[in-house]
């Protein structure tokens, strides 16, 4: 996608603050932080949302994976986390790349606002 910010930062014409990159997936430090630990995990190919991705794509669950994997290595598996997808206007996706968010190191509480 010619004119999308995630596909920019994913393929390095943006820059980004990476923490994790693999030949799918990339994750990187939300400019606006909602927790101590806010990553976004990105697929490389662009998906306009949850929605839209094939059935039997893997990319769900190496979004997990990786989301294990960042828990791990950020220091939140003992605490707690969210992995959080936003999907469509009432549910707060402003950008339309389909990502996932990884918050951690602060009680988030529940339910959201
Ligand atoms: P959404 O609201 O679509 O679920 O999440 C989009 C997220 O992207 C927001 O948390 C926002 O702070 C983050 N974001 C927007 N623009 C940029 C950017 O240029 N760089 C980074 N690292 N994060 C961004
Ligand atoms: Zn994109």
């Amino acid at each position: 996608m010619d004119d999308c910010l995630f596909c920019k930062i994913a393929s390095k014409e943006i820059p980004g603050e990476i923490v994790y990159e693999d030949d799918n997936v990339i994750a990187i430090k939300d400019i606006n932080p909602q927790a101590p630990i806010h990553l976004l995990l990105i697929p490389k190919e662009h998906y306009d949302s949850v929605l839209t991705v094939p059935a039997g794509n893997e990319i769900i669950t190496q979004i997990h994976t990786v989301a294990n994997r960042l828990a791990l290595k950020f220091g939140i598996v003992d605490t707690g986390f969210r992995l959080v997808n936003n999907c469509g206007e009432d549910g707060g996706q402003t950008v339309l790349h389909l990502h996932y968010h990884l918050l951690g190191g602060r009680n988030l509480g529940w339910p959201p606002g």
